[in-house]
């Protein structure tokens, strides 16, 4: 970092790099540029690290991702010493983690925590970033890394009457620090995606009574969450060069799992059924490896679908609440799968009330009550699971400028247009880590921000290395890449359901698949051959000698 005064006399903090979030990927990425040597600083608008993991702390939060492959890989020494205490992390252990990696890695010194970003334009003439921060305060920087995250800016519905609610209302993703009792309370839940789906039981143990107001009944897997033994850990470690390489390079999701060689169609009904009723035994998101046509073939996904939906009729007791549990409206998988616990035996519980809001939709919201169908539901508070403006909202909440005064929110009116999902033409040394374009929230999160973070430290160095001032996306590059990701998302059955993958979950947002659906292993080798062409389908600009950076 150096520093000169501006005009009022104030100094202008300057740094190679500025980073946008200290999530998991922010806070690998400002590890991974101190490396390089670069001088980097990152802001974070909460008041600690973990980002999605320090926001979302509702009842029941856990990663659907098992835990040992949701953790970073980059330190051997780190995933040798860590103990997750369950195959699915539970929230508090996954922020406890980030802490932990923010210590082990000295990284706060160069986070500063209660800031956001407000905007950043880009100064043509010295290929430099202004960003400006909540205060006030302007920094420079040569290059921006938005590690904003794809879930990480909570949508709060827009229902008549919401702020006039008595009661206290709570968006799961943006939870109170401190615990929430809703013991004796008659307690409303709006949604039924992950999130809802995951608090559901847990509330439905402390509430007096539970409403369950469920727009789009959901797929949902039980996780058969366990404790894990010292055994199944070493077991994992001990095998952690195949079960990374494998998640790296040869996954679709980024998760170490069988690669299924048959599709649905190929087996007879008992042999599809009893490998159904394994997956749906073991749990978690990989039952949709079970085959490898699900995602694409709407007869061999109904055979999933139907299973599932058989599964919901037999745990759930009253015929006509099982019924209005089936999804029905949509290929299994096509929204985010959800993993579960005891998500449709909570009602069998005589506390818990399933309301269907497709068929009767939320007239208003009373002082007391949620009004649907002319009758009203009485609560004493409100829990709204209503999700995320997914992938692009948090980018869109910076006013980002770049060459000719043009807004990124312009030029992405009509939907994100990215070349890799890394960047977008027109906004020079400007990254996004994860961006729509890339397969980011289609995979383990973690596998796909370790393979940006490398990438773009390795594209900043090359930029530094030959003394040059700038690289952006070609806007040539940049269609084919959009036309590609369209072409592919079309081959499958992703985009027939109302999903926040397409935008469909906020109102007047462009109807676009977002993230890349051809794989993770395949993925990074188009970027490992872009880099080693020499960033082809990017643009650079300056003059081709080693010097020193122009921000430090
Ligand atoms: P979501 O999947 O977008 O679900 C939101 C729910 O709220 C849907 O049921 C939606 O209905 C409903 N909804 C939205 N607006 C509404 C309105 N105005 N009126 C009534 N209902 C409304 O959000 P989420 O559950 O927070 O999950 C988002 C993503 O975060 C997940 O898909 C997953 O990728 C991630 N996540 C992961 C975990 C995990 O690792 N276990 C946990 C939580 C979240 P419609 O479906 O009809 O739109």
């Amino acid at each position: 970092m150096s520093a000169q005064s501006s005009p009022s006399g104030k100094p202008i903090e300057r740094y190679d790099v500025v980073v946008v979030g200290a999530g998991f990927a922010g806070m690998y990425m400002l590890h991974k540029l101190r490396g390089q040597g670069f001088s980097a600083r990152v802001y974070e608008q909460g008041d600690g690290v973990g980002g999605t993991w320090y926001w979302n702390r509702y009842p029941g939060a856990r990663c659907d991702v098992e835990s040992m492959q949701y953790s970073y890989s980059f330190s051997d020494e780190l995933q040798r010493e860590w103990d997750w205490s369950e195959r699915y992390a539970p929230q508090p252990e996954i922020l406890k983690y980030a802490n932990h990696v923010a210590d082990r890695f000295d990284l706060r010194r160069d986070i500063q925590f209660d800031t956001s970003v407000v905007s950043a334009a880009f100064d043509e003439r010295a290929s430099t970033w202004s960003v400006t921060l909540s205060g006030g305060a302007t920094v420079i920087a040569k290059f921006v890394v938005l590690a904003t995250g794809c879930l990480s800016n909570a949508r709060m519905p827009e229902i008549k009457g919401l702020d006039g609610f008595k009661g206290k209302v709570y968006h799961t993703g943006h939870w109170p620090h401190e615990t929430v009792d809703f013991t004796g309370q008659r307690v409303g839940v709006i949604g039924t995606g992950s999130s809802g789906i995951q608090l559901v039981p847990v509330i439905a143990e402390q509430a007096s009574h539970l409403t369950v107001f469920q727009r789009t009944a959901n797929f949902a897997i039980p996780a058969r969450n366990a404790a894990l033994t010292e055994q199944e850990r070493q077991s994992v470690r001990s095998r952690y060069p195949e079960i990374r390489h494998f998640a790296r390079v040869e996954s679709r999701n980024g998760i170490y799992t069988e690669m299924p060689d048959r599709g649905a169609l190929d087996d007879g009904d008992s042999d599809r059924r009893a490998k159904y009723e394994a997956r749906w035994n073991h749990g978690g998101l990989t039952f949709m490896s079970v085959y490898n046509n699900l995602a694409l073939d709407q007869t061999a996904n109904d055979t999933a679908a139907d299973f599932v939906r058989e599964k919901i009729a037999e745990i759930v007791e009253n015929p006509e609440t099982a019924k209005q549990l089936q999804p029905n409206n949509h290929p299994i998988g096509s929204k985010r799968i959800c993993v579960d616990t005891e998500y449709f035996a909570a009602f069998n519980r005589p506390n818990v009330t399933l309301v269907d809001i497709k068929s009767s939709p939320i007239e208003e919201i009373t002082v007391n009550a949620v009004r649907t169908g002319g009758r009203d539901h009485e609560v004493d508070a409100l829990v709204l699971a209503t999700g995320f403006d997914a992938m692009t909202g948090s980018v869109a909440k910076i006013e980002l400028r770049g060459r000719n005064g043009q807004t990124l929110n312009q030029k992405w009116a009509e939907g994100p247009r990215t070349y890799l999902g890394l960047m977008s033409a027109g906004f020079p040394n400007l990254f996004v880590i994860t961006g729509p374009g890339s397969p980011s929230v289609l995979s383990n999160m973690i596998v796909s921000i370790e393979q940006h973070v490398d990438w773009i430290a390795d594209c900043v160095a090359y930029v530094r290395d030959r003394g040059l001032h700038a690289i952006e996306a070609s806007t040539d590059a940049e269609d084919k890449w959009v036309a590609h990701v369209n072409e592919v998302a079309a081959t499958t059955l992703y985009p027939q359901a109302n999903s926040w993958y397409m935008g469909a979950n906020v109102p007047g947002k462009p109807r676009i698949f977002m993230p890349y659906i051809g794989g993770v292993g395949p993925y990074r080798q188009i970027c490992n051959d872009v880099a080693t062409k020499g960033y082809e389908g990017f643009v650079m600009t300056g003059k081709e000698q080693p010097r020193k950076m122009a921000a430090s």
